[in-house]
């Protein structure tokens, strides 16, 4: 306010850093904005905040934002600006060169769940119609892809079975793999309070985060297992239920698969499934683990929240199958209080899985091999679609090297520090002939590009993001576009560059559409949402007013299914060479790879990325607080900061990504989930010893 001054207009919208969605008041004066004022009648947030939404929006106006299109031939050239016309020109003449030279499917395209439904349905709809194939990802593939199969698979929809105010009603909290305080602040604010009110805590995380202890809270149980055992403790809590007859049998024979209930029970209650026998796997006391089964089993009504640390494992999937088990054997599902709640990492990664960005799936989670659902979108489009699943991004930068893909539109997102193995996503995308990234600022993945397209912030554009409870929300533009266009936009400039006949004037429209083809979002509009000022998905004749609590009288896909989920090891060991684990997370102030907070005053709280490390771990290789550190593993090295605490389990180092000075993505393996290929972020075998600094 002192440099700019008072707001003369403000505007309502939502955050655009995590999954809880806050909803806040953007005060301007003219084209500035003064200030993040969090919103009293958010639904998400109630009036609060954390340091990220409230203060880390300086980035939209920073002097590194690219607002002029640039393009090169080949990428030792130096980037030449150009206008939208001429790059627009450019991107169709280079991909319909490479689709007729090399094919339709040497193309394809990754969206992100920073942008809104609208643009991530177009950019989804500009490779399905216009480069005639399903190549198109987003970077929920590299979170919570596992989450959308597991939950799928045993419930029969990709989706958090709760709202957030169910946490009130919570007597028991589970949480596995997550740090809500640093990644969810504001949900994590609720779930104290209800902690303090006397809810009971059980941790299930390699490292003692905030929430284990904090002032008035102390988790009940913290079961601090060994790197990439998650099934295993779920198995082990399994087979404690069922062999001490805590199962909700009555729950289970109303709404479950009783024949498939039978086997999975036979296979928990062996002998090798007990937690006495998995310690030596898990690394936890038996004797807290069955405790904590007990307490879940029978403390009352009692909620499952997890986050990456389930999914970014070669048994990704597996572990959401396992939490689904866990909540259908104690009848833990469908009334407030209970359920199985992934959390979210990106403001609209539930959106961008919701808006059919998956190769194998069109929006609404249908199958593309479905002939039905197909013939809407063609009807609808007046395009024929391919029936088969298209390419992964693992599987896109594969073809890549091997020289069958050739092509790549990457909107919000910067694989080349955010995906795993670098080495290997710099090969692939340095094979490829054309790299357009549609991005703020030049990126990483940039220095492979061939085409800048810049983007625009949340603040420059209408249209909605839908956080971790489903809740679809209005985005709201508070200022003009600083480089002349909004992302949708750019995507429909490029689509008809193509050929494509796109007319949208404004996102209302493209939600209309993906209203009339997506049966959960079928009641939603814009004024709707100006209206209500959120609805929770599905919005349907079947529910006209949203659906805050799903699976209520019975499961989206009929019958619950226990799936059996066998422990099986990944395959990234510790041996002499490399004989820690290393395991990574966020931190408060920063957001993912930093593009944006870096960009701000939150810098200053976490300047850079630290290596946790054990006091017994840093004595053993002469190491003390703040010494410089090389951390290598068998994909590569990088060097930080050691900071020696007991945070961290003896055997085990934790590390953050949100500098591209650490890249700590060089070290991580390219392993990855057995279903998704969700990589395999948070176990990689490690050496840690001395350094004198970069
Ligand atoms: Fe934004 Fe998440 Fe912080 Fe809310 S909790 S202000 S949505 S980053």
């Amino acid at each position: 306010v002192k440099e700019i001054g008072l707001p003369d207009r403000s505007v309502v919208t939502t955050c655009a850093y995590c999954g809880v969605g806050c909803t806040f008041r953007a005060e301007m004066r003219g084209e500035q904005l003064v200030r993040m004022v969090p919103w009293k009648d958010g639904k998400a947030n109630r009036g609060h905040s954390c340091v990220k939404g409230r203060f880390a929006w300086g980035y939209a106006q920073h002097a590194d934002r690219i607002l002029k299109p640039m393009i090169r031939a080949s990428i030792d050239q130096p980037w030449r600006e150009v206008e939208w016309d001429e790059a627009f020109a450019y991107a169709a003449s280079e991909l319909k060169r490479i689709a007729a030279k090399y094919g339709d499917k040497a193309l394809g395209g990754i969206t992100s769940s920073r942008c809104t439904n609208e643009e991530t349905f177009l950019v989804q709809k500009l490779i399905r119609a216009g480069f005639g194939n399903n190549n198109v990802d987003t970077c929920a593939r590299v979170c919570h892809s596992p989450t959308g199969y597991g939950l799928k698979t045993t419930f029969g929809t990709s989706a958090g079975t709760q709202d957030f105010d169910s946490v009130e009603h919570s007597d028991v909290m589970l949480v596995i793999g997550a740090n809500p305080t640093d990644g969810h602040p504001v949900f994590a604010s609720r779930m104290k309070r209800r902690l303090r009110q006397g809810a009971k805590l059980i941790v299930i995380d390699p490292r003692r985060t905030d929430l284990v202890r904090s002032p008035h809270i102390e988790a009940a149980h913290h079961l601090p297992l060994r790197p990439g055992t998650n099934v295993a403790v779920m198995t082990a809590m399994a087979h404690v239920i069922v062999t001490e007859g805590l199962a909700n049998e009555a729950f289970i024979r109303e709404r479950c698969d009783w024949d498939e209930y039978q086997d999975w029970a036979a296979f928990v209650s062996e002998a090798k499934h007990s937690p006495e026998t998995l310690a030596a796997v898990t690394g936890v006391d038996p004797a807290e683990l069955r405790a904590a089964a007990r307490l879940y089993a029978t403390g009352g009504n009692a909620a499952i929240y997890y986050g990456l640390g389930v999914t970014e494992h070669s048994q990704g999937s597996s572990t959401v199958m396992a939490i689904a088990n866990l909540a259908m054997v104690t009848g833990n599902i469908g009334r407030p209080g209970v359920g199985v709640n992934p959390l979210r990492g990106q403001n609209n990664v539930q959106g961008a899985c919701d808006m059919g960005s998956f190769p194998h799936e069109l929006s609404g989670y249908r199958h593309i091999s479905d002939a039905a659902a197909r013939k809407l979108f063609e009807d609808d489009w007046g395009v024929p679609l391919d029936p088969e699943p298209g390419l992964r991004i693992p599987n896109m930068l594969d073809a890549a090297v091997d020289g069958t893909f050739k092509a790549l539109y990457v909107q919000g997102e910067d694989i080349l520090q955010s995906d795993p193995d670098t080495k290997h996503v710099a090969a692939g995308l340095a094979a490829m002939e054309c790299v357009i990234v549609h991005d703020l600022f030049l990126n990483e993945t940039a220095n492979y590009a061939h085409i800048f397209l810049p983007g625009s912030t949340f603040l420059e554009k209408d249209g909605t993001f839908t956080n971790a409870e489903r809740r679809i929300q209005p985005v709201r533009k508070v200022m003009s576009p600083l480089n002349g266009y909004s992302d949708w936009e750019v995507t429909q400039r490029l689509a008809q560059a193509l050929g494509l006949d796109w007319h949208y004037t404004h996102p209302s429209e493209i939600m209309d559409e993906i209203a009339r083809l997506t049966p959960s979002f079928a009641g939603v509009s814009f004024d709707r949402l100006d209206a209500e000022g959120s609805m929770q998905w599905p919005v349907n004749d079947a529910a006209p007013d949203g659906t805050p609590i799903m699976h209520i009288d019975g499961f989206v896909r009929g019958r619950g299914k226990f799936v059996v989920t066998d422990y099986v090891p990944t395959d990234e060991r510790t041996g002499p060479r490399f004989p820690l684990l290393l395991t990574t997370g966020r931190i408060l102030s920063h957001y993912n790879v930093g593009a944006q907070t870096r960009r701000t005053a939150n810098v200053a709280w976490h300047p850079e990325d630290l290596l946790e490390i054990h006091p017994t771990d840093a004595e053993n290789r002469g190491l003390n607080d703040g010494d410089w550190v090389k951390l290598a593993s068998r994909s590569g090295e990088t060097t930080l900061r050691a900071l020696v605490t007991d945070r961290v389990a003896p055997g085990v180092v934790y590390t953050t990504f949100h500098h591209p000075m650490t890249q700590a993505n060089v070290v991580t393996t390219d392993y990855s989930d057995w279903a998704t290929n969700c990589p395999e972020y948070k176990v990689t075998a490690v050496q840690v010893s001395a350094s004198n600094g970069p």
